[in-house]
Formats: C-alpha cells, sequence, structure tokens
C-alpha cells in the first residue's frame, strides 16, 4: 500500500473543510474508494491516527464505503459491475467473454466528515 501521500492529502481537506465549519472536533471521516484500490480500512484508520494527533481531528473515525468498478466488455461493449464476488474472474454477463475495459474503480474521495461544533457564546 503506498497510500500515506493520499491519506495525507485527505487529511488536508478535512482540516480545512472542518475549519471552515468552525467544528471543534472531526468525529468521523467518510472515504468512498473504489475496490480496485485496495485500500484496508484497518491501515488507513493506523495512517489517519499516526498523522491526526494534536490536531481537531485527532481520535476521529475513518469510514470507508467500497465502490463496486465498472467494465465494458471486449466483444459486445456491455458494461457491468465488478464486485468483490467476481473481482478474480470477471465475465461478461450477456456474451460470456472474459476480456474488457475498466471504466471506473480506482476513484478515491472524501464524501462526507461529521464534527462537532464549537458553542456560540
Ligand atoms: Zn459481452
Amino acid at each position: 500500500m503506498h497510500e500515506l501521500p493520499i491519506i495525507k492529502s485527505i487529511y488536508k481537506s478535512v482540516i480545512t473543510k472542518a475549519e471552515g465549519a468552525g467544528a471543534k472536533k472531526v468525529k468521523r471521516v467518510v472515504i468512498e474508494v473504489g475496490i480496485l484500490r485496495d485500500f484496508i480500512p484497518e491501515l488507513v484508520q493506523k495512517y489517519w491516527d499516526f498523522i491526526s494527533p494534536g490536531s481537531i481531528a485527532e481520535g476521529s473515525v475513518i469510514e470507508l464505503r467500497e465502490l463496486d468498478a465498472s467494465a465494458a466488455c471486449g466483444r459486445c461493449g456491455k458494461e457491468y459491475a465488478i464486485t468483490k464476488e467476481n473481482i478474480g474472474n470477471p465475465q461478461c454477463p450477456v456474451c460470456g467473454y472474459r476480456r474488457g475495459r475498466l471504466i471506473s474503480g480506482s476513484e478515491l474521495r472524501l464524501v462526507g466528515i461529521e464534527i462537532e461544533k464549537q458553542e456560540k457564546k
């Protein structure tokens, strides 16, 4: 996994967003990740716990949401999903052809953060 730089850049946007929203603490960070990325949730959380202490994101929980990948059949062009079940052996549901082109599956994006706001006086 060579994802530490990615985690760091997500971390930066989380801090920017949270501060912009007047957060006192970040509680949860939701990241969508394509299954082809092969992210390991435990590792992501470990990296996060390594870089976030001392910031408002310290102690926050990373929630990874996996996105299925999609492919287009190399013979008939049918688009179909690649999931955890068929990722090792993708096959066109229409014609049975086993080769094709990947359309998506390596996305990685920050989709939401949950914060605790500063109390207004
Ligand atoms: Zn096909």
